[in-house]
């Protein structure tokens, strides 16, 4: 069982160390087992199986049973089961927040925030659900009807992410249950608790045995085994760029449908018409939220050489009165990284910017509470060809350029393979509407930070994905159109 001293929930039977199989709760067949520690104390949590090849296909065999009766239910059936699982998820919103706390170091008050936002997929596709409306066609054939409808694809293979452990889960899962999917997650190694308790209240909501499936361990030789078996029809993943290219070449192996919420790199265009504490203070939050691990998190803050020096003075000040400390103490803004190689990639990006030019403002190394704590860091002066500018650093660095002309802010706000989401802060009307058309970017946020939310379609342009989560787009990734022409 789990480290007692750590573990304070109201109902222990939310905390899993096993695998949920075929509606039941189970040891990898060897076994095996992986500890999960405590980013912010390094303490051990608990163990999860080391599941692999065979206990994937076990979970893939229940889910191809599962979905013969699963996709028979009126749609309205499948809306009440996935209200039931919202319900449930908000009925113990405060012990899921706080595994969360636990397994990923959010402050706690985020990880709430990420469990509403995380329930509101649910609620939102069991509605979609109902509204999975096909069409009539117009014909151009004398005495046929022509429609379209859609099927759901098949067994659908989720792989997520650690830093949104709950809410990355239920924006696939939701949507593919709620097409008339079964789903299997295999959720990242260094937080599965959050993933092991969707499966208890899914359980506890009623969703018949192998609509939800949770496979745990090593991710190669699981997602191996997910994308080698042609009844897996689609894969959903988020995580990284670099991932997600592996996946794409596995994925083409037996053609499944893919869909890609990968890196952001996010720029943060800051205009001269603008109040430069107005604009520096929303930069911080578009900065520092999940302690910069975010997709969404605004790693190259661009400002106008007329606000420079102003915007650099409150950006400054915002960043130092952030708290950092472990997420279950009180009034915490950040809490540790994820891992080693999270302060490796942040101390790496600030080397190289400071030995190529650039001002450390503030921070600029570990926070002195050691361990995964880094210091929130301002980098002013950096330029286009540093590191930091060109990668994703996923950690509290902020990196500050200044830019002279709308076009140079377009121009550096696009040179790159990224195309997630792109802040623009400017009172200009006209400059709004130009930028919002030729910014390459899936999402832009004008003069707010705070964007996302089950109804609208999440998903980036270039290499930052392929597909849409959330919205009305959100449910087809798994679906397939199929026309039907009949002839009376
Ligand atoms: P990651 O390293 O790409 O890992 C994501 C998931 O893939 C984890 O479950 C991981 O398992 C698994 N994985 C790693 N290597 C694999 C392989 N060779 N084959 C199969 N699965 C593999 O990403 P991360 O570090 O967890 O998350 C950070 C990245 O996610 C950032 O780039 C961020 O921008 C992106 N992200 C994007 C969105 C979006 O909506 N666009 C949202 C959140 C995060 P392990 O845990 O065992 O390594």
């Amino acid at each position: 069982m789990g480290n007692a001293k750590t573990l304070e929930l109201d109902d222990m039977r939310l905390f899993r160390e096993h695998g949920y199989i075929d509606g039941q709760w189970c040891p990898a067949d060897a076994g095996e087992t992986i500890a999960v520690t405590n980013p912010a104390d390094g303490v051990s949590i608990g163990t999860i199986p080391a599941m692999g090849p065979a206990e994937t296909t076990r979970a893939i065999e229940t889910a191809q049973t599962a979905f013969a009766d699963w996709r028979r239910l009126l749609a309205h059936e499948r809306a009440d089961h996935l209200l039931a699982w919202h319900s449930e998820m908000l009925a113990h919103k405060e012990d899921l927040a706080r595994l969360m706390t636990l397994e990923q170091g959010k402050p706690l008050a985020e990880s709430r925030g990420e469990i509403d936002y995380a329930a509101s997929f649910i609620r939102w596709f069991a509605g979609e659900a109902r509204r999975l409306y096909g069409c009539t066609i117009p014909t151009h054939l004398h005495g046929r009807t022509l429609m379209s409808q859609h099927d759901p694809v098949g067994i659908v293979a989720c792989i997520t992410p650690w830093n949104f452990p709950s809410a990355m889960i239920t924006r696939k899962a939701a949507a593919a249950i709620a097409a008339a999917c079964p789903v299997i997650v295999r959720p990242a190694s260094e937080t599965p608790y959050s993933a092991l308790a969707l499966a208890e209240l899914a359980d506890r909501a009623g969703l018949p045995r192998g609509v939800f499936s949770v496979v745990t361990g090593d991710a190669r030789p699981i997602c191996g085994e997910l994308f080698r078996d042609t009844r897996v029809r689609a894969m959903s993943f988020t995580g990284s760029t670099e991932v997600g290219r592996l996946l794409l070449e596995q994925g083409a192996q037996t053609v499944k449908k893919m869909s890609m919420e990968l890196g952001g790199h996010a720029p943060f265009l800051a205009f001269d018409d603008m109040d430069p504490k107005e604009a520096a203070e929303a930069a911080v939050a578009a900065k520092f939220q999940t302690t910069g691990q975010d997709c969404l998190a605004a790693n190259r803050i661009y400002v106008q050489r007329g606000i420079y020096d102003d915007f650099l003075r409150h950006f400054t000040a915002a960043t130092e009165a952030l708290r950092v400390g472990d997420g279950f103490e009180e009034g915490v803004d950040l809490g540790p990284l994820m891992n080693q190689g999270a302060i490796d990639k942040c101390q790496a990006h600030v080397d190289d910017a400071v030995a190529n030019g650039a001002r450390v403002l503030t921070g600029g190394g570990l926070h002195e509470r050691g361990g995964l704590f880094y210091q929130p860091t301002v980098l002013a002066d950096v330029t286009p060809a540093m590191t930091i500018s060109c990668e994703e650093t996923f950690g509290p660095v902020a990196a500050i350029t200044p830019f002279d002309s709308e076009d140079e802010a377009l121009e550096l706000a696009n040179e790159t393979e990224y195309g997630l989401v792109a802040y623009l802060y400017s009172h200009d009307n006209g400059r709004i509407l130009r930028l919002s058309e030729y910014l390459e970017y899936g999402m832009v946020a004008v003069n707010c930070v705070k964007i996302t939310g089950a109804p609208i379609p999440f998903g980036g342009f270039k290499q930052s994905g392929l597909g849409r989560e959330g919205g009305h787009e959100g449910i087809t990734e798994f679906t397939e159109v199929k026309y039907v022409c009949m002839a009376f």
